[in-house]
């Protein structure tokens, strides 16, 4: 990498690149999986942040899983999307990041996830690190770093 791309894309912050916690589609822990499947089918996202009533972070959840824990053996049996809990089958491993991290550390976490859940060090939700956010950056970065 020149060091002129490079200096540039060091310089940024998550806070700087990162989609704000109001424009982020979310569900609450205690959702039931229909309406976390509603807002996944609705939004067209395939995975979303998920929430406590506090708005701290708490996972993400996906179609996929869901859609699993309603596969029956000849049927998915709908009727248990209402019984069961977003809880149940979010994912809570996934690494966060904070708003100062810097651009070259956030590009690891989203190697490996879509992107990344922004938290602050409370653990309250602000928002959202897209690899789209990433790449617009590096591609700007690549025209600017020719001119
Ligand atoms: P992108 O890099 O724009 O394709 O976004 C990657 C992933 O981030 C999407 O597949 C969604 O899971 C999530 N995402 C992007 N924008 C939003 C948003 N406004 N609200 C909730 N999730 C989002």
């Amino acid at each position: 990498m020149s060091s002129l791309l490079k200096q540039r894309l060091e310089g940024l912050k998550v806070s700087d690149i990162m989609i704000q916690a109001d424009k982020v589609a979310h569900v609450q822990i205690g959702n039931p999986l229909e309406h976390a499947l509603l807002v996944l089918v609705e939004s067209g996202y395939s995975s979303v942040p998920v929430l406590d009533l506090d708005f701290k972070y708490k996972g993400t959840i996906a179609k996929t899983p869901i859609l699993k824990s309603v596969m029956g053996i000849e049927r998915f049996e709908m009727e248990r999307l209402s019984e069961l809990k977003v809880e149940a089958v979010m994912h809570k491993d996934q690494p966060t990041i904070q708003p100062e991290t810097d651009f070259l550390t956030a590009i690891k976490v989203v190697i490996d996830h879509a992107f990344a859940c922004v938290v602050d060090e409370e653990n309250f939700f602000v928002g959202i690190l897209t690899r789209r956010a990433i790449l617009k950056e590096v591609n700007k970065s690549l025209y600017i770093d020719q001119s």
